[in-house]
């Protein structure tokens, strides 16, 4: 769970990157950072801890001057957050200037390092993205083409990068496609980003998503495409999770339109259901598309019942199970006028450890709500996530050991549904495209370990 995008230009890129990055600070507000390459070919950056606009303030985009760069808005799922696993990771191979942004999670990292380390590197990070600079660099003998391609042999998992060289910006996609990356243009200025909004907010035109496998290299307004290998046709895993809950409502990430999909799964939960309520709830900001789904099937109206407070980040990432709480509470309020005396259906995306249903059920019960009927536009996650989305290990995973009338009782709900996978598929119109491993287990790459 991280944003990464990269500008090809021959003009100072500084601002935009600026811009593109803060389009995609929902995928992460841990840490953020800029990496360009400036004229005499040295690599500048800055990274820091905290949102963009507080660590990419005016004075630190003065001193970033360059034509070609990449950027990084960082939430962790490898290596804690700290400082020093900040991204882009910059490095010197050979006379030659390096760095990386990337978005995924490499399954063999803790071996790779290890191998790494007894051939003498030494880590400066936690974070497994620094493996991948170190293998580009042990590996490069003079093209970055060549020298990703062998990376490519050993690394295995998700992983969506941008890379910054003396040769150009490159973009890499892992050969299952499992986190996005979309390629788009503006004037003579090439821009890669991990969502469509950037290209978009930057008055660009979005030209085609990066394919799974397929390796792009920008420089002086030419783009080359390579095939990891030639004869290497994996099958595309995107990520399912980045529609459910993760991508902006404006994505669309391999011809899949985020907001659509989001909309089409509340119609047909709607579809399947039954029950009789006066009003409609969405837990904003990510059940509000499958609630207009779920309105428009359904005709029963739709309210807005719970207040949410913009200025609380994340909750779900908080360490303790009481500071997430507070923070769910903080977060969203409901409104009484709306609520009382009402039976409510409440949409949501996913109930991951159950801690924000079981919260909203209990104030909205307290705020006078006669019935809450829970609805969620995705299957129950019962399996962790090795390639980049947060879900905890599997214990902590409600869906992972009880039943869906246990979830029910345990949250408090008057009655429970989730979508089934193949509704999923249905409202991703049937594209035989997605890793749905955190809801059925059926993972495209076994993980090296896997949690209890
Ligand atoms: P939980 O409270 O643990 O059941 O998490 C579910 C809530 O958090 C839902 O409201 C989701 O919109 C949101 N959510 C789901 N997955 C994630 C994630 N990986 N990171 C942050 N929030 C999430």
């Amino acid at each position: 769970m991280c944003g990464i995008i990269g500008i090809s230009s021959d003009k100072d890129i500084s601002k935009e990157l600026y811009y593109g990055l803060y389009s995609l600070q929902h995928r992460g507000q841990e840490s953020c950072g800029i990496a360009v390459l400036n004229e005499d070919n040295n690599i500048n950056y800055h990274r820091g801890m905290g949102l963009v606009s507080d660590v990419l303030k005016e004075k630190e985009l003065s001193n970033l001057k360059g034509h070609t760069g990449i950027g990084h808005v960082r939430y962790s799922t490898s290596g804690g957050s700290h400082l020093s696993n900040c991204q882009p990771l910059a490095g010197v191979c050979r006379r030659k200037k390096l760095s990386i942004a990337h978005n995924g999670n490499l399954v063999n990292h803790d071996y790779l390092r290890q191998t790494l380390e007894e051939e003498g590197f030494m880590f400066q990070t936690s974070i497994d993205s620094e493996v991948i600079l170190y293998i580009l660099s042990r590996y490069y003998k003079g093209s970055i083409i060549d020298s990703v391609k062998i990376a490519m042999d050993y690394i295995k998992g998700a992983y969506s990068l941008v890379i910054l060289s003396e040769e150009g910006l490159v973009a890499v996609r892992d050969p299952h496609g499992f986190r996005p990356l979309v390629l788009g243009k503006k004037g003579d200025k090439y821009i890669v980003s991990s969502e469509s909004c950037s290209i978009e907010i930057l008055g660009g035109e979005v030209i085609r998503d990066i394919e799974p496998g397929e390796i792009v290299l920008i420089n002086n307004g030419e783009v080359k495409s390579y095939n990891y290998r030639d004869n290497y046709k994996e099958k595309q895993k995107t990520c399912i999770f980045e529609h459910v809950y993760f991508a902006r409502n404006d994505a669309i990430i391999d011809k899949v339109n985020a907001y659509e999909f989001r909309v089409k799964s509340g119609q047909i939960l709607a579809q399947e259901d039954d029950i009789e309520a006066d009003i409609v709830i969405p837990v904003p900001d990510s059940g509000i598309p499958g609630a207009l789904g779920y309105n428009k099937e359904s005709k029963i109206p739709l309210k807005e019942g719970l207040v949410k407070n913009r200025y609380v980040g994340r909750t779900f990432i908080k360490p303790t199970q009481s500071e997430r709480e507070i923070g769910v509470k903080l977060k969203l309020n409901p409104l009484t006028s709306v609520v009382k005396g009402k039976s409510i259906v409440l949409i949501d995306d996913s109930i991951v450890r159950g801690t924000t249903s079981k919260i909203l059920i209990d104030s909205l019960k307290k705020a006078g709500a006669k019935e809450v009927h829970l609805r969620i536009t995705s299957p129950p996650v019962k399996y962790s996530c090795y390639f980049g989305i947060d879900t905890p290990k599997r214990s902590q995973l409600i869906a992972s050991k009880n039943s869906v009338e246990d979830i029910r009782k345990e949250i408090g709900a008057d009655s429970l549904k989730f979508l089934s996978t193949d509704a999923l598929m249905k409202a991703a119109d049937f594209k035989n495209i997605f890793c749905m491993a955190c809801f059925n287990g059926n993972y495209p790459i076994k993980p090296m370990v896997e949690e209890d």
